[in-house]
């Protein structure tokens, strides 16, 4: 038996991969990932599962009476269908011997660092005890700007809260295609420091919408400069799962780059969910993105306060024009940060070891 090259992962299944084309939940499809996932865990590979597929597994059995408005039609089909799904997986996960535990959240379970660690808590608690985590958005409340892009994001910021290996987003396609030539053909491997790979991805609405191949390469992109590697790979192979955790070369993986200790793991996806934010003049700049030296952001450069927050919130550092430089934990509240504003001798409203500044 290959030796597993990743003790914990994510793998995050899309719809498409799950529904056949009547739109109901492919039996075949959920007995092989059931199974791959149970062959990994026989080899102590711990295993999150995120699983879409409750608004097409509801789609599949509910026929809608009267005039749902579309927010009212995904919240009936989800809060249906996500019975289905779940237990779809944990039947078959039961024939193999195994517990799974349905966890679904919102994007707001992610903003506060408290409500955050109960998560992680949580996560860790299941591994621990061998039962399967089976994770999805709670489509039935999450509206507008709770909601997350797709299950991808969510995915990717669960794989950095429990510091995973590896994320392995399964979709219907092999991978991440190099449109550059003539003939298409699956780019294996990518550094994303080094490369743009934006270039190999056509513009167009399909990349953009929920579960595109932009959204993927981004997460992508920000999980490996936090240390985790990330395949897209095909999940209606056989054995795919398995493949990758021997180390096979299928798919496109994004190299890791190096590690981020656990609260800058969490300032990095704060993104969206800040409290306020700090404008900060061109010094205040030049000294936090100087990658010679780490420096707290103190209020002598701060030109401007935004929005309302306490000690321990993450805010926005921005410049002038606008630019994010970075996101941070403030050391103090709003009103504190307006009164020494542009004021030197007083203690950084930003430490230097909970500020992220953005690439
Ligand atoms: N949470 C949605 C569902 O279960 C899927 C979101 C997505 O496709 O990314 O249907």
């Amino acid at each position: 038996m290959t030796h597993p090259v990743y003790r914990k992962i994510v793998v995050k299944v899309g719809t498409n991969v799950i529904t056949g084309r009547d739109g109901k939940l492919d039996p075949d499809i959920l007995d092989s990932l059931t199974a791959q996932i149970a062959a990994l865990a026989a080899q102590c590979v711990e295993v999150i599962l995120v699983s879409s597929g409750a608004v097409g597994a509801g789609r599949g059995i509910v026929t809608l009476a009267g005039n749902l408005t579309p927010v009212e039609t995904r919240q009936v089909l989800a809060a249906t269908g996500q019975i289905r799904l779940i237990n779809a997986y944990s039947d078959r996960f039961e024939k193999h011997g195994m517990l799974s535990a349905q966890i679904l959240v919102t994007k707001g379970d992610f903003r506060d660092r408290q409500h955050y660690l109960n998560m992680r808590t949580c996560f860790m608690a299941l591994l621990h005890q061998k039962i399967v985590p089976i994770v999805n958005e709670n489509d039935a409340v999450a509206v507008t700007e709770l909601m997350f892009t797709d299950n991808d994001e969510l995915s990717g910021l669960i794989a950095s809260m429990m510091q995973v290996d590896a994320h392995i987003i399964l979709s219907n396609v092999d991978g991440l295609f190099d449109l550059s030539g003539d003939t298409k053909r699956v780019i294996g491997e990518i550094d994303p420091s080094s490369r743009n790979f934006s270039q190999y991805i056509r513009p167009g609405k399909s990349e953009f919408g929920r579960g595109g191949m932009l959204t993927k390469c981004n997460i992508a992109h920000k999980l490996s400069r936090l240390g985790i590697t990330v395949h897209i790979a095909n999940g209606t192979i056989p054995g795919i799962l398995q493949s990758i955790v021997n180390g096979d070369p299928v798919g496109t993986r994004f190299l890791p780059q190096k590690s981020k200790h656990g609260i800058k793991r969490w300032i990095a996806n704060s993104e969206g969910l800040e409290k306020g934010a700090v404008v900060i003049n061109d010094g205040a700049i030049a000294a936090l993105t100087d990658h010679d030296h780490a420096s707290s952001l103190l209020p002598v450069g701060i030109t401007g306060v935004e929005g309302t927050f306490s000690k321990g919130d993450v805010i926005r550092v921005c410049s002038e024009n606008g630019t994010v430089i970075g996101y941070g934990m403030a050391t103090c509240s709003d009103e504190k940060a307006r009164a020494t504003l542009g004021q030197k001798g007083h203690k950084p409203v930003i430490h230097y070891d909970y500020l992220y500044i953005v690439p």
